[in-house]
């Protein structure tokens, strides 16, 4: 059974933006896997371990995202795909799922396709629903826990913010991974060491399924503009005792205030 998982590197802190497009300038600093996939890959390995299947992990992004890829394979992936081309840049979310998709088609039939549940950067927790709709296949989201696995379907409790659901869904299905879905699978020394020669098979606009197009010109979405916002406090905090702060309600509130002191 063949399991993919999408992986995102992002940066490991604050980056300058490009003016002219608004999009983040990756290669200003360090890169870092997100950190909600590394949750998606340990979520991943356990399933494909369950089903004796195999993990692939896949990532679009410029070539430096091959170190996420690597992540994911130190962590125990069987193989990489990077889906990369100056074509792809620029890309919002609809036009990401759009290319992933895409590359999930190409790559073959996958069970499950794992995700994490949100990035550290663009942050907009929608690619897993989008590349679901994209691929035409059911995504389960705010998975808290993985309950259950057979060949054919899943078992899992998600959090719904109002409670807990759990839910039994059949495969093939996206399914987005929180950060508490499962323990964090540390990278191997073996794992590195095989990581390191990995091959990672590298797909552009041409290898795809459909010609596009892709990235910036695909995107409905542009940054206009991103700012910092300080939000001005509307009042500031008082700390008084009991009874000060009793009095000062009844003062605000224009009715006396009968504070009872106990001296026991
Ligand atoms: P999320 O949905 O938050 O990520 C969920 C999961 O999807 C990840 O854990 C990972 O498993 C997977 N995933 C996401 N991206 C990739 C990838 N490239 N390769 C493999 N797996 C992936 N886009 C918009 O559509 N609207 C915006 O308002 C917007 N604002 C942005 C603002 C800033 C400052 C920046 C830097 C980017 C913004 N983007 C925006 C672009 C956004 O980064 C991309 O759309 C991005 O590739 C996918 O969305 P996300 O990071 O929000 O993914």
């Amino acid at each position: 059974m063949k399991i993919a998982v999408c992986v995102k590197q992002v940066p490991s802190g604050d980056r300058p933006l490009d003016p002219r497009t608004g999009a983040l300038i990756r290669a200003a600093g360090e890169n870092v896997i997100n950190p909600w996939d590394v949750y998606a890959v340990s979520a991943a390995l356990q399933t494909a371990r369950i089903l004796k299947g195999t993990l692939t992990a896949i990532s679009m992004g410029p070539p430096q995202a091959e170190e996420t890829l690597r992540t994911a394979a130190a962590m125990g992936a069987d193989s990489a795909v990077l889906v990369c081309g100056k074509e792809f840049g620029g890309a919002d979310v609809y036009a990401t799922a759009f290319t992933l998709a895409r590359a999930i088609e190409k790559l073959g039939e996958f069970a499950i396709v794992f995700c994490g549940q949100q990035s550290t950067d663009g942050d907009t927790a929608q690619l897993p629903f989008s590349l679901a709709v994209q691929l035409g296949i059911p995504a389960v989201g705010w998975v808290k826990r993985i309950e259950k696995v057979s060949p054919g379907e899943m078992t899992v409790l998600q959090e719904l913010g109002s409670g807990t659901q759990r839910l039994t869904f059949p495969f093939p299905a996206v399914i987005a991974a929180g950060m508490e879905t499962c323990q964090p699978i540390p990278p191997s020394l073996k794992g590195r060491l095989k990581a390191r020669g990995l091959a990672i098979q590298t797909l552009g606009p041409a290898d795809l399924p459909c010609k596009g197009p892709y990235g910036l010109n695909a995107s409905p979405t542009r940054v206009v503009k991103i700012e910092r916002v300080h939000e001005q406090a509307k009042s500031q905090p008082l700390f008084l005792d009991p009874s000060a702060a009793a009095r000062k309600i009844a003062e605000e509130m224009g009715v006396s205030a009968n504070v009872l002191t106990s001296s026991s």
